[in-house]
């Protein structure tokens, strides 16, 4: 697997950091290179040809017409004053006409450059997240989820700079630049030779501090950055900052960032108040030494008072063309940064993928399921066996319970049966048939999942409710809903099914999450169920609510029970014990208890009699 940490080298906190680490990796290749990774972008946008083209012959009518304003007025001045009793006023119309071709193009530019910038973003999006989808759990593990966010924000963002603007103004320059010295030479090509002179050395010193100006700039962007993350991190852990008392420290904490985002923000609005003074200094001056020039030549009858008029105008224009350049690469650089960043996340191939001819699972299911001699050890830890030489078969409707120490490898049954990593040794099998020899998806489809954590999503509770069976009718909603002791606080909701649950479910108590997590299994009805139980204490109540529930849900199926709960143990066809990746006991309640082992010892330390759940 293509190890985005790896390539970036380090472990990233922050998006910024990110992107730099990236770019640096990047800066490595030649600049064309670097640029051809923008590559990429073109294949999306290539997909609306038209789009382009309307984009592309605005753009030239707008650089044209701009042009051609300067064209205007020497004839204005030459013509229209030089003419006595001549009809001004004609010029004036043409100039509107420019004018108005000139607003419409630049619209329509704007228009179809952006649609196209925010298109191929959205595309670029929905492929990423797309592949995203496909990608084993693993992946998630080695690459923080929050910089892929940030690469599906930050990075898009750069994109949709780039297209709705960077290139754009990359090729509106270009024409101007070339247009307005081919028309500046038919004007006067000596003084046009002593502009192009002149030009570098005006830009340079703006394109040197330009540079230092923006290295500055990131850095204020940083430093506002860490005031973000910290008031984030403040405001999310505002009960325990109150709680332990430590408003004063936080806010002290908080001021220093504050004032370190001051002084950088400093920093940058001198250099940019010099810069400022100094690009005046050098354009106005430049103007001047032209018009002068120019006076002179005017005086002398070489040139007319409309030539020297449009020469200064086109000037300004050729010289903010090439400006606007400058500034273009290294746009680019950031925008082709972001484009082989987002396209590894496309290029991004699952580990575990669909065979090429899948074996069907057989029909009806029956619910078997079977590790043997399975040794596994998770990517990130290979020293280290989360399962040693495991075998375990479960007959179909047989109720196993999962008992033993954190870390004993419980969860990671449950990680192999749905098939989120192979092992490195033995075989995973429902059915009879090996996980690796049928799709994913089928597989999946076999089993419901019911986590410790209830996880449910920022939707209606109709929707938690449907997720892993979206054809479900009401009736079905409601009867599982039922028989998960869920009904009647869904009929108290304001409204009903189609209450808006919160962010994450919170507008629900844990033991109610936890029920719809079991309704939302029910209602898949698999053949196999995984249940890992909450260890979150309930009230007594609650607690039989939980239980019933997952009674309804075990029933009939064949279950794979992380238990906690003495309920679960004791109404089990089995139990085993883990410990260290290997079953060390298994047997009933009764038989274990009598045994005096590892399980008896647990049963003892652990069975808190308050809940008659086994803690772990
Ligand atoms: P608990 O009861 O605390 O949930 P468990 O019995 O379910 O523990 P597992 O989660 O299966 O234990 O973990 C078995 C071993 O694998 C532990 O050593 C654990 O640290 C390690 N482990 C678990 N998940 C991962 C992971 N995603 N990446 C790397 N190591 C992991």
């Amino acid at each position: 697997m293509n190890n985005i940490e790896k390539q970036s080298g380090a472990q990233l906190s922050k998006p910024d950091e990110t992107a730099e680490i990236l770019d640096s990796e990047v800066q490595k290749d030649s600049p064309v290179r670097r640029i051809g990774n923008l590559r990429m972008v073109w294949d999306f946008a290539s997909n609306y040809p038209r789009q382009i083209i309307f984009a592309v012959l605005s753009l030239f009518t707008a650089a044209m017409a701009t042009l051609a304003i300067p064209a205007g007025f020497k004839r204005v001045i030459d013509d229209g004053f030089g003419s006595a009793g001549g009809d001004i006023s004609q010029y004036f119309y043409y100039l509107f006409m420019i004018v108005v071709v000139l607003a419409i193009a630049t619209a329509l530019r704007f228009y179809f450059v952006s649609w196209l910038g925010e298109r191929v973003v959205a595309d670029i999006r929905l492929a990423v997240q797309k592949n995203l989808l496909r990608l084993p759990p693993g992946f998630f593990e080695q690459n923080r989820p929050s910089e892929i966010a940030s690469r599906m924000t930050s990075d898009t963002a750069i994109i949709e700079q780039v297209v709705g603007t960077t290139l754009s103004v990359a090729l509106r320059n270009i024409v101007m630049g070339i247009g307005g010295i081919v028309y500046l030479f038919t004007l006067a090509p000596k003084l046009t030779g002593a502009l192009l002179i002149g030009i570098p050395v005006i830009i340079l010193p703006i394109v040197l501090l330009g540079n230092k100006l923006r290295n500055v700039s990131r850095t204020s962007q940083d430093r506002v950055a860490d005031v973000g993350a910290m008031i984030a991190e403040t405001l999310g852990a505002m009960k325990i900052v109150q709680a332990f008392g430590q408003e004063k420290r936080e806010s002290e904490r908080f001021s220093g960032a504050a004032e370190a985002t001051f002084d950088t923000a400093k920093k940058r609005i001198r250099l940019r108040a010099i810069m400022t003074s100094i690009v005046i200094a050098l354009i106005f001056g430049a103007i001047t030494m032209l018009m002068w020039k120019g006076a002179v030549d005017v005086a002398q009858g070489r040139l007319t008072g409309g030539t020297i008029a449009a020469f200064v105008l086109t000037g300004g224009l050729v010289a903010g063309a090439f400006g606007a350049l400058t500034e273009v690469y290294g746009d680019l650089l950031r925008g082709a940064g972001a484009a082989s960043r987002l396209a590894e996340l496309l290029r991004e191939e699952p580990d575990i993928a669909p065979p090429a001819k899948p074996v069907a699972l057989p029909e009806p299911p029956r619910g078997q399921i079977s590790f043997r001699n399975v040794s596994f050890s998770y990517p990130t830890r290979p020293d280290i066996a989360a399962l040693k030489d495991f075998t375990l078969t479960v007959s179909p409707g047989e109720t196993v319970a999962i008992v033993g120490p954190s870390g004993a490898g419980k969860s990671t049954l449950f990680q192999l049966a749905q098939r989120f990593y192979d092992p490195q040794n033995g075989s995973v099998r429902i059915d009879g048939v090996a996980l690796p020899s049928a799709d994913p998806a089928d597989i999946r489809k076999r089993m419901a999942f019911v986590p410790q954590e209830s996880v449910l999503f920022a939707a209606t509770a109709r929707d938690n409710l449907r997720y892993g069976n979206w054809q479900a009718s009401d009736e079905e909603i409601w009867a599982a809903a039922d028989a998960a002791n869920a009904a009647a606080f869904l009929r108290a909701l304001p409204d009903g099914l189609d209450s808006y649950l919160g962010e994450a479910g919170a507008r629900l108590s844990g033991g109610q999450r936890q029920r719809m997590s079991i309704a939302r299994a029910l209602l898949r009805n698999a053949p196999i169920l995984l249940l890992d139980e909450a260890t979150s204490a309930l009230d007594a109540e609650s607690e039989k609510l939980v239980q019933d529930a997952l009674d309804n849900l075990m029933a009939d199926r064949t279950t794979l029970v992380i238990a906690h709960r003495l309920a679960t143990i004791r109404t089990a066809d089995r139990i085993i014990v883990m410990e260290e990746g290997q079953i060390v006991e298994e047997g009933t309640h009764d038989e274990l208890s009598a045994r005096g082992g590892l399980y008896a010892r647990l049963a003892r330390l652990q069975f808190n009699d308050n809940n008659g759940s086994l803690a772990k």
